[in-house]
């Protein structure tokens, strides 16, 4: 009656003290004696034992459970940082609470998962908003009322253990306290009036005083309470009534849809180690698979086959259980890739295999491929990826990422995204900005407003879930938009997959606009330097599977006897693609994580080089073993598609190395007796402190600090250096982020530059010409760090070579190395993946100067019709060109979330190549291919001097990158080639392997429907389109 008469009365209604009243009424903090918040849980009970067992070692369940437990009580702190603590919690639920749902209340400072029979059962995080594993919803006589569990509690946060700030390195000494463990009665009808009147008050609020909804939901809550009666239950349904009387105003039919799906970001790597990820996936998981058990309408998209992977092996029960939710369409695996790559600095070889991985792995897990990329989270994205997407089964790609320009708002939610060669595929940027949704009105209401494609398009997609650090939706985050599903005054929505949005965005997208070019990312332009060691390790192993896969090919050809080792390769290819998850190979993550992929890195190296040997002896026995009447010689064997004429270091049999100059075949080998003269010698002079070097190609003249002050091209009348300036000038900027420490450059660093000036070691000669010149100078590089420099100059060489080693000390400091030079033009070119893209040079508008620090592959140039200079590197990626001065980004010193980051020794080789013609006709692509897989030499003896030559290509605007083995098919090979100039082209591929039949494929090496090839005396005929790539599946004949 009570209820009935306030609502009589009801007149004046202040806005404010409305709204107060409704949010002290469910506050968690205020009035929780008489509110209805207060009432949510009712009678608790502490468990009958509770003990423990604490290890460093992150160990599986079996191993713990017969561990030694010692007593344990709530209030207690556990410790340090990165333990692991298992408790036995021995439980007994009260008779009394029959009819009851009870739940086991766990709340601690760590990540926790509970296991029951030997199962992980429940992830429980209290960053994670979750603490209560629901033991049953209404407590029957038949259940058994004693149970044990045990919960595994890691020492870490969802977001690590960061020492006073998120992104601060791990604080080795936290302890994590126990602060709740019990068994609670949980009233299920009090929880639901809460989440009612959260929602109404969200309305309220957000809808503005010019809405009348707003109005509506204020009075509808503040009625709601005048209702209900706290202390009797009874009163609760007519409360719930009024909510729902609101929530069932239906939108017109023209209302916005939001397409709401599950999710759960989990960095493969961060702030945490790898290991700690397994863990996050199995905590985040179980979470995702107890929830659909309660709601069956609840969609979960879940990427990266490695953490699949993981689970699967580490997990099994709970695999099983996911496999379950795939078939039903709910736990919906997507993206396509090995990891969430970083998109900027993978080659294209090693982004193919991310998909290659990736979608072999969904196929024979899931029975089948992925259709949309799903990368939301990554620091840029490369002009190649539509083209690698198109190939790899993928029309549609999803990321929200460049929501985190600093500087130009992007202008689309919704488009066509075309890539270099034009390919095509649909993008959608959940207009929230964020993966990390929670359900509430007020990002229902900004992924409407925020949508710059309205009127184009009317869905959107909305990640629920907490993320980064695992976590994933929750049960309060369905109850609220339940409520919401299609309320008049808010956007519709509906749980969804992304398969049902791209559909609904594919049929409407008749209107909407195209981006062409990358998606560069105005922001963390320092993840292109930061962990030099990790980006060094990248682009090494990159190139020692590539001449693995190169040189077994070969020798299987060759010799029938020779495993092509795949297994073990596809075990090193997704180390190093594991590598390039985008906290690790961009060097944000913490030194943990360093470790273990330097420690990846070496094992690739170690088995590569295994693996390279055996090859090598297989392809060339014949000419390894000695035999009467042989002679000593060398083996040079070429891993690139074209001739090279090049000085090496030849192996001695007493260890010395000599310098011999060498011409090897296109993918293929030399034995060398005798080397050759070089047309010119190298010569090398001194005066007056500076040096001259020459080799009839090139003509530099370098300063007692290594300084170029001149560079010539012999056969043109150009001089590089501009008057009064230096090539090859250190420079040293202050590098202090606004936050992002090992992330971000900020624009105004480029106002502290400082020339490197302190000379430490004069130039001097160290190799006085003829195969080779070279000098060598020291320098002092800010107050502790030092540099040596060789300067190298080799017989028939276009370029000038630096192989620089660096003692590094410093702290938010950017090291980097310019030259300018007598070039002018607006734009400078970049090498991507595949290809290249041009970047202006000068900073007129902001979407122009946004770019003062961007990545590049191994080379870039500046040109003017007909002349220009290019440099080159072999394991460096951030870089600029502004006006007419070339930068190479060296070494950063950010001391978050690594205080340790790059400090220590480095070595690294750039080369300035200038050149007449462009870049294409000048070679500069084959040069930095050149300089970054060196020629192999073995010491070999032989009566005869064969060479040899596997395959070769027509045209040099084509590039055979990849040789290797076909997936599961030993009978056959690929090779994958792209067209490097952006040119319309026709090549043939010349092969003296056995092919017996030629096909067309796609990138993940399905045969092309009419992809057969003709097999001419020329070899195969293939035609390419600007920046296209081919992959063709040989089949031989054994
Ligand atoms: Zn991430």
């Amino acid at each position: 009656m009570g209820g009935v008469a306030a609502a009589a009365m009801a007149a004046l209604k202040h806005r404010r003290t409305a709204l107060e009243r409704v949010e002290k009424f469910i506050s968690e903090t205020y009035f929780t004696d008489c509110n209805l918040q207060g009432r949510l849980f009712g009678e608790r009970c502490p468990p009958a034992k509770l003990s423990y067992f604490q290890t460093p070692r992150r160990i599986p369940y079996d191993e713990a459970v017969v561990e030694e437990f010692r007593p344990a009580e709530v209030g207690e702190s556990f410790g340090p940082t990165w333990e692991t603590c298992w408790f036995k919690v021995e439980l007994s639920i009260p008779p009394a609470w029959a009819g009851r749902e009870v739940h086991f209340v766990w709340e601690s400072d760590g990540e926790s998962m509970v296991w029951r029979d030997a199962q992980p059962v429940q992830g429980l995080t209290k960053e994670g908003e979750k603490t209560s594993y629901i033991l049953t919803s209404s407590l029957k006589e038949s259940e058994p009322h004693s149970l044990t569990l045990y919960v595994e509690l890691a020492c870490n946060g969802l977001f690590g253990a960061g020492k006073g700030s998120m992104i601060a390195p791990p604080d080795p000494d936290r302890r994590v306290t126990l602060n709740k463990a019990e068994l609670v009665v949980f009233n299920r009808d009090v929880y639901e009036l809460l989440v009612d009147l959260e929602v109404l008050l969200d309305m309220a609020k957000l809808l503005g005083e010019e809405n009348q909804r707003s109005f509506q939901a204020l009075y509808t809550a503040n009625q709601m309470v005048n209702v209900c009666d706290v202390t009797d239950p009874s009163t609760f349904p007519t409360a719930h009534d009024l909510a729902v009387a609101i929530f069932s105003q239906r939108n017109g039919e023209s209302q916005h849809t939001i397409h709401a799906m599950g999710h759960c970001h989990i960095d493969s790597a961060w702030l945490w180690p790898y290991e700690e990820t397994i863990r996050k996936c199995a905590r985040s998981w179980v979470t995702v698979v107890r929830l659909m058990e309660r709601n069956p309408e609840l969609t979960f998209v879940c990427s990266q086959a490695q953490q699949f992977e993981w689970v699967r092996s580490w997990y099994p029960g709970l695999y099983m259980q996911i496999l379950d939710f795939v078939a039903k369409g709910q736990f919906i695996p997507v993206g396509g890739t090995w990891v969430e790559m970083d998109g900027n600095l993978p080659s294209g070889e090693s982004m193919v295999r991310q998909f290659l991985q990736g979608q072999k792995f969904f196929q024979e897990q899931f029975g089948r491929i992925c259709s949309e990329f799903w990368l939301p989270d990554t620091f840029g994205y490369s002009a190649q990826l539509p083209q690698l997407m198109r190939g790899c089964g993928i029309q549609r790609f999803l990321t929200q990422k460049l929501s985190w320009n600093l500087v130009n708002a992007f202008p689309h939610h919704t488009f066509f995204w075309e890539g270099i060669d034009g390919s095509r595929v649909l993008t959608h940027f959940p207009p929230g900005d964020s993966y990390g949704m929670r359900g509430l009105v007020e990002e229902m209401l900004k992924t409407v407003k925020n949508n710059k494609d309205k009127g184009r398009v009317n869905h959107s997609a909305f990640l629920f879930g907490f993320g980064d650090g695992g976590g994933g939706p929750t049960q309060k985050m369905l109850d609220r938009m339940k409520r919401m599903s299609d309320t008049d005054g808010l956007p519709r929505v509906q749980m969804s997959t992304p398969n049902q949005l791209f559909s609904v965005l594919e049929k409407e997208s008749s209107q909407l606009c195209t981006w062409v070019g990358e998606l560069f990312l105005e922001l963390h332009n320092g993840t292109y330097t930061t962990q030099a060691q990790i980006k060094k390790g990248n682009r090494e192993c990159e190139r020692i599977l590539h001449d693995v896969e190169v040189l077994s090919t070969l020798a299987v050809a060759q010799d029938s006897v020779f495993q092509y080792p795949a297994s073990q390769l596809q075990r090193l290819w997704r180390l190093l693609l594991l590598n390039q998850f985008h906290d690790v190979l961009p060097g944000s993550c913490i030194q943990l994580v360093v470790e273990d992929a330097l420690q990846y890195y070496t094992e690739i190296r170690r088995t590569g080089a295994r693996l390279q040997e055996e090859a090598v002896q297989s392809l060339c026995r014949d000419l390894l073993q000695p035999k009467a009447g042989s002679t000593k010689s060398t083996l040079v064997l070429n891993t690139l598609p074209w001739e090279r004429t090049e000085v090496i270091s030849r192996p001695e049999p007493d260890g010395t190395e000599t310098l011999a100059l060498v011409t090897v075949p296109s993918m293929g080998y030399a034995l060398v007796r005798e080397p050759l003269l070089p047309s010119q010698p190298v010569s090398v002079m001194k005066q007056d402190g500076s040096v001259t070097m020459e080799n009839g190609v090139i003509a530099v003249c370098l300063d007692m600090m290594g300084h170029l002050t001149s560079l010539r091209l012999l056969d043109s009348e150009r001089e590089l250096v501009p008057d009064g300036c230096y090539a090859n000038q250190f420079a040293l900027f202050d590098d202090v982020p606004l936050y992002w420490d090992a992330w971000d450059v900020m624009d105004y660093h480029l106002e502290t530059r400082k020339p490197v000036t302190t000379l430490l070691k004069p130039l001097e000669i160290t190799l006085a010409g003829g195969l080779r010149g070279s000098v060598r100078f020291s320098l002092q590089v800010g107050k502790s760090s030092t540099l040596t420099q060789e300067i190298i100059l080799d017989a028939t060489c276009p370029y000038l070579r630096f192989l620089t080693q660096v003692e590094w000390k410093e702290a938010h400091k950017f090291l980097k190395v310019e030259f300018p030079v007598q070039v002018r033009s607006t734009n400078a070119t970049y090498e991507i993946q595949f290809g290249h893209v041009q970047r202006p040079t000068h900073w007129n508008t902001s979407w122009d100067w946004a770019q003062f620090e961007v990545w590049v592959h191994k080379w870039m140039d500046l040109s003017e019709h007909g002349f220009g200079v290019a440099l080159l590197n072999d394991c460096k990626y951030g870089a600029s060109a502004h006006r007419n001065v070339l930068s190479l980004s060296l070494l950063r010193a950010p001391k978050s979330p690594d205080s340790t980051a790059d400090i220590g020794h480095h070595q690294f080789t750039y080369a300035v190549m200038p050149h007449r013609g462009s870049f294409q006709e000048a070679g500069v692509i084959q040069r930095a291919y050149n300089l970054n897989f060196p020629l192999h030499a073995v010491p070999a003896s032989s009566a005869q001097c064969p060479s040899w030559s596997a395959f070769s290509v027509s045209s040099p605007a084509v590039v055979l990158e990849t040789v290797k083995q076909a997936e599961d098919r030993p009978d056959a090979v690929v090779v994958r080639l792209y067209e490097a100039y952006g040119s319309t082209v026709t090549a043939w591929l010349q092969t003296s392997l056995p092919v017996k039949e030629a096909m067309l494929c796609d990138l993940l090496e399905r045969p092309a429907a009419e992809g057969c090839l003709l097999l001419g005396q020329q070899g195969l005929r293939l035609s390419f389109t600007p920046f296209c790539v081919l992959s063709v599946l040989l089949v031989l004949s054994q």
